[in-house]
């Protein structure tokens, strides 16, 4: 009888299974396998076909094959090293076992004198006898070795056969699952159900087969159980009643007529889309995404002024101090007067920071700048109203969650992002968040130039640099990171700074990994107050920290990173008014596809263009950060391959949303997914 529905089966641990104790528990731990159903994701990688059975005539040495064969005489020789040995024939040839530190006992028993045995294993010759050494597929019933095993990647320490016994069982034993899909989305994927997906899965003649039904199907069901618990999570979000904010064109205005320029049409629409969300009744939970120097910072600034306006404190948060700083003095320049704002700083003196927290607390500050320090507990906001998060690109949809709580239900929720990735990839990511893309760039800006150059034409990049340096512009000069060794990658800066050093004395600063947060924020505020030409850096040097004055970015062993890295890298200069440069060097010639990939980024400025060439030739899962991101990889579906199954989720969503389906019946697939909880014990 099989399980109906208990879909338990498949999330218990593994010592569930026959023939899996501590010791294979402990080894598949490690490969991140936790329970049964994480199993099902390790695909095969090839077979071996036990199924033909030879005769010992047509033997091929050092192939996997399988004969039957009778054992004739067992030689045991009782000498330490020495291993036993059975000899065996057919009609057509003999063949030797071999056993090294197995019993005779065993050995007697496997293979019976007289009696025909099947056997499968790798063959080997010794002194021009063929011989099969330590055979696990042994069998007086054949159909016990004429089988076809998959090859799975990760069986160190396990063998192939336990592996595959362990696969078969599970697949043997696999609940049956209510299907949760309506009849025309089956229709679509053939009406396979998940459990027949699942076999043919682990069929070994399905192996990457990723065109066919099932497998779209399961990589199907995995983005729609992601897509679902976003969607629960915007839902829940959008329930939560606010008071509203009043947004008016005075304050808007305020701050447009003291800058020198004019918003972009992607500006303006981002603030409508905010402005829509603050002055609504339940709570707002927006990305801002838009590539470097798009121009988030007056976005963000200028709906804080309406929320204050409305009697709210803003809270705007930045992942390092300097970033802080600097949009703290830009509040500063544009805001009224009256309006009081402050910058929590850990350099601060205490009495300055007692005083901050204390005004907070009596309503007298309207908005505090800083670090994820002014989330401490010990700061308490008389009534926040708004928090605003930038470049916080690497927050889960947990840690998004958990924030969103903190400022409490009054409070409207702004996040910044500078990662610009594919579309499909956002749904995946941010499907819990509304969105608003800044796209377009402010227009008086010149894109900037890019070039390729060898190592070995160095003179040439320093000739470039004194003739920059001579104009006034300043330089990054990026050094590789060197993952393998954080020493070397120290040392390539120091010994670059060092050259550079020589060259233009006074005039170089170094950034590295080894200097401390503090130190860090004081080179690089004298590197904004130009007493250096020159910063060599490992990419430590933040995104998002305005240097209007670099002009010039010079990244060493350029191959090293991905496209979107590299235009990450890239849009640290050129936010001024002056033409700007940024030069790729290699240390060799590049190849076909390495010149492809950087002709991507000689040509394109765009970085949501650029992102999705890169994902195309790297995969999504090595994206910008997203790696180290917690943020979700999918086991089968794949943004790129799978766009069509991203749309169509994404269809499947709004319809649900709209006809208010009850969920329910995604239950078994929610769980499976491991992502129930996240419902359950954050909203
Ligand atoms: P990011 O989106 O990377 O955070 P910033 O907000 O730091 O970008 O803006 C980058 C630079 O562009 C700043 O110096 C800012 O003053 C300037 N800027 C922003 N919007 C415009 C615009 N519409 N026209 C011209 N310059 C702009
Ligand atoms: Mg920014």
């Amino acid at each position: 009888m099989k399980n109906i529905n208990n879909y338990d089966y498949l999330l218990a641990d593994l010592t569930k299974l026959n023939g899996v104790g501590k010791k294979t528990m402990e080894i598949l731990k490690k490969k991140k396998v936790n329970n049964i159903f994480d199993l099902l994701w390790r695909l095969p990688k090839s077979y071996t076909d036990r199924t033909l059975v030879s005769k010992i005539c047509d033997l091929q040495i050092g192939v996997t094959q399988t004969i039957r064969i009778v054992p004739v005489k067992y030689q045991f020789p009782r000498v330490r090293n020495l291993p036993n040995k059975v000899n065996c024939h057919d009609q057509t040839g003999k063949i030797d076992c071999i056993f090294f530190n197995s019993h005779e006992g065993y050995i007697r028993k496997i293979l019976p004198l007289n009696k025909e045995i099947t056997i499968s294993g790798k063959i080997g010759n010794y002194k021009g006898r063929y011989q099969i050494t330590n055979p696990t597929y042994i069998s007086q019933d054949s159909s016990l070795v004429e089988t076809i095993d998959n090859k799975y990647s990760l069986t160190e320490g396990i063998t192939e056969k336990t592996y595959n016994n362990i696969i078969n069982q599970i697949l043997k034993n696999l609940p049956v699952l209510t299907e949760w899909h309506d009849e025309d989305v089956l229709k679509f994927f053939n009406n396979e159900s998940w459990n027949d997906s699942i076999v043919k899965l682990h069929d070994p003649t399905n192996i990457e087969n990723y065109k066919s039904s099932f497998y779209k199907r399961l990589a199907y069901d995995e983005i729609l159980a992601s897509f679902l618990v976003n969607s629960e999570i915007r839902k829940k979000i959008k329930k939560i009643k606010k008071d509203s904010k009043k947004f008016t064109k005075k304050a808007h205005n305020n701050i447009i007529d003291k800058l020198n320029f004019n918003l972009t049409n992607d500006q303006n629409k981002s603030l409508n889309d905010i402005n829509k969300d603050l002055s609504s009744k339940s709570k707002m939970f927006r990305l801002l995404q838009g590539d470097v120097g798009s121009g988030k910072t007056i976005v963000a600034l200028i709906s804080s002024l309406s929320v204050i306006n409305s009697g709210f404190q803003v809270a705007l948060m930045a992942p390092t101090e300097i970033l802080a700083r600097q949009h703290y003095v830009l509040a500063k320049k544009l805001f009224p007067k009256d309006i009081c704002i402050e910058l929590l700083s850990s350099k601060s003196e205490n009495a300055e920071k007692k005083r901050i927290v204390k005004e907070l607390n009596d309503n007298k500050v309207n908005m505090v700048f800083g670090t994820h320090a002014i989330f401490q507990k010990k700061i308490i906001f008389a009534n926040l109203g708004y928090i605003i998060i930038d470049e916080q690109h690497k927050f889960g949809v947990r840690q998004r969650k958990l924030l969103s709580d903190k400022g409490g239900d009054n409070c409207d929720i702004l996040l910044m992002s500078a990662t610009p990735i594919p579309r499909t990839l956002t749904m995946s990511v941010y499907g819990d968040m509304d969105i608003s893309i800044i796209k377009e760039k402010p227009s008086h800006r010149k894109e900037v130039k890019t070039y390729s150059k060898l190592e070995s034409k160095i003179d040439d990049i320093i000739n470039f640099v004194k003739k920059e340096i001579k104009e006034g512009n300043q330089v990054f000069w990026v050094c590789p990171l060197i993952e393998e060794s954080k020493k070397l990658d120290h040392q390539s800066s120091v010994t670059k700074y060092d050259y550079l050093n020589k060259i233009f004395p006074n005039k170089v600063a170094l950034l590295h990994g080894k200097i401390n947060n503090e130190e860090k924020e004081i080179i690089l505020n004298k590197f904004l107050n130009k007493e250096y030409s020159i910063l060599v850096s490992t990419t430590i040097i933040e995104v998002g920290i305005d240097f209007p004055n670099a002009n010039v970015i010079i990244i060493e062993n350029a191959n090293k990173f991905g496209l979107s890295q590299l235009h990450q890298l890239r849009g640290r200069v050129g936010r001024g008014n002056k033409q700007a440069s940024c030069i790729l060097v290699f240390k060799s010639n590049l190849s076909v596809n390495a010149k492809k990939r950087i002709n991507i980024l000689k040509n394109s400025n765009d970085g949501f263009e650029i992102s999705e060439e890169d994902m195309k030739l790297r995969g999504f899962g090595d994206l910008l950060g997203f790696k180290q991101s917690g943020v979700k990889n999918y086991r089968l579906a794949d943004p790129i391959q799978n766009e069509d199954l991203f749309l169509m989720a994404e269809k499947e969503i709004k319809k649900i949303e709209l006809e208010n389906t009850n969920i329910n019946k995604y239950n078994a697939l929610l769980k499976l997914y491991d992502q129930a909880d996240i419902i359950n014990d954050m909203v």
